[in-house]
């Protein structure tokens, strides 16, 4: 149907074009046969011609001067026109270079990027994109110094303000500066407070700075912009609440009591909470109370031993142990057993053992360790042992220099990362991750089962 409408179109327009001609040529005969006639004269000077050739030269002059003012036209906006050439010639070139180099810089050709993003700059200096590949080719070739130069030049420009402060920010996360950090993640927080790079990096860097408070507060807007899951939420806010028990002056115990639980209640198969609610448990109940909520603390003990014993586990285990030696040592022996093989199971009956003076149990313990690992504590309990036993000080120096040499087990490892730390901290101090510190060698799915007989230990009301 179109079709037909168009070609129906097609034959009306010749139609109208033939009739104009016939009607051009019927007026151009109707004058031929008159043509009148055109007299001038001027200063004695006389032009006699036809009125018809005198209306052609009219039109023609007419017809010439709008010719002659088109080439003044285009003659007067040469200059421009080859100005507006060239631009758009250096801005593909400029594109082009540019896409070439930020191809070249996912490819890891460093070489390549910079050379692209040179070529880029020269021809289209203020393209946003061209600063950032410029500085991040930098960046990726070693040279830090032109990058931040480049990164602080790009803080100047609206469009290419937040990415620079974020490269900023990377930089800075490799040579830790807690000020500087904190300085940039407060500035891009300022620019997009509602981004999560930007919430999660101001974060950080409050807690590198020990301002849990205000990184409480940011940590509640993550969970109500929705950039937490409920589950990291939930070990987030457990461990901020740690660090911020751990600023509670001692003067003020029962905050620092009520910090800890709700820490507990949040997230109770995380380790380090675990620990710090297992110590708070302990130092309330004491080895001879008797009380239920030190029969609660003994037995979360041995499941938590279970799970995976550390060093932290071992000290609260002597606290909360008899102190009868015999007693202490079946207490011992009773933890051991619920992590067979273990050199800290081994450890913990083999120094009740010597405080029984029970040598030979304690050697055979001992030696079980040595043949494990080169753990220092099982060094310096072989010297108390030869010291002892056998009242020999060349034997317990021997011992006391292989302990001095040997290194301390990590205890936490970055499950990020795998960064190795003899201590926990909230966050990463390789990576920067939240609460990602773990017991080294742990199973993070131990705690699961765990939590229902911790949290029947929590007070009612918190
Ligand atoms: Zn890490």
């Amino acid at each position: 149907m179109a079709t037909m409408a168009k070609r129906l179109f097609c034959w009306l327009r010749w139609i109208w074009r033939l009739a104009l001609l016939i009607l051009l040529v019927a007026v151009i005969a109707w004058l031929m046969q008159d043509a009148g006639s055109l007299e001038i004269s001027w200063r004695g000077w006389q032009l006699q011609t036809s009125a018809l050739l005198g209306l052609a030269v009219m039109v023609a002059g007419a017809v010439l001067t709008v010719l002659m003012d088109r080439l003044r036209r285009w003659l007067v906006g040469w200059p421009a026109r080859i100005r507006e050439r060239r631009r758009t010639r250096h801005l593909e070139k400029g594109l082009n270079a540019l896409s070439e180099g930020m191809l070249a810089m996912a490819s890891g050709d460093t070489r390549q990027a910079q050379k692209l993003a040179g070529k880029a700059s020269r021809f289209v200096k203020k393209e946003p994109v061209a600063m950032l590949l410029s500085a991040q080719s930098a960046e990726m070739g070693g040279d830090s110094a032109t990058a931040q130069t480049l990164y602080h030049r790009m803080l100047d420009v609206p469009e290419t303000r937040l990415p620079a402060l974020r490269a900023l920010l990377q930089q800075v996360a490799k040579n830790p500066d807690p000020t500087v950090g904190l300085s940039v993640a407060r500035q891009a927080f300022a620019l997009e407070p509602t981004v999560n790079w930007v919430q999660e990096g101001l974060l950080v860097w409050l807690g590198l700075n020990q301002q849990w408070d205000e990184a409480d507060q940011i940590l509640q807007k993550m969970i109500t912009d929705r950039h937490l899951s409920r589950a990291d939420g939930q070990r987030w806010r457990a461990v901020i609440l740690l660090q911020q028990a751990q600023q509670v002056p001692s003067t003020q115990q029962d905050k620092r009591e009520r910090l800890i639980a709700q820490a507990y209640r949040l997230a109770p198969s995380y380790r380090p909470v675990a620990i710090a609610y297992l110590a708070q448990l302990a130092a309330q109940s004491g080895p001879q109370s008797g009380q239920s909520e030190s029969r609660q603390s003994r037995s979360l003990l041995h499941k938590w031993w279970g799970s995976q014993p550390c060093k932290e586990l071992l000290d609260l285990h002597e606290q909360l142990a008899p102190t009868e030696p015999f007693a202490h040592l079946r207490a011992a022996e009773a933890l051991a057993a619920k992590k067979p093989l273990h050199p800290l199971s081994y450890l913990a009956v083999a120094q009740a053992a010597l405080a029984c003076k029970l040598w030979g149990k304690a050697r055979q313990q001992l030696q079980a360790i040595v043949d494990l690992e080169p753990l220092p504590d099982a060094f310096r309990l072989m010297a108390a042992l030869e010291k002892s036993e056998h009242g020999s000080k060349e034997a317990a120096y021997k011992w006391l220099d292989k302990a001095a040499k040997a290194t301390e087990p990590a205890a936490w490892v970055c499950a990020s990362c795998h960064h190795q730390a003899s201590e926990w901290t909230a966050i990463c101090s390789s990576c920067h991750a939240v609460a990602s510190l773990d017991l080294a060698g742990g199973n993070s799915d131990g705690g699961n089962d765990l939590e229902d007989a911790a949290l029947a230990s929590l007070p009612a009301v918190l």
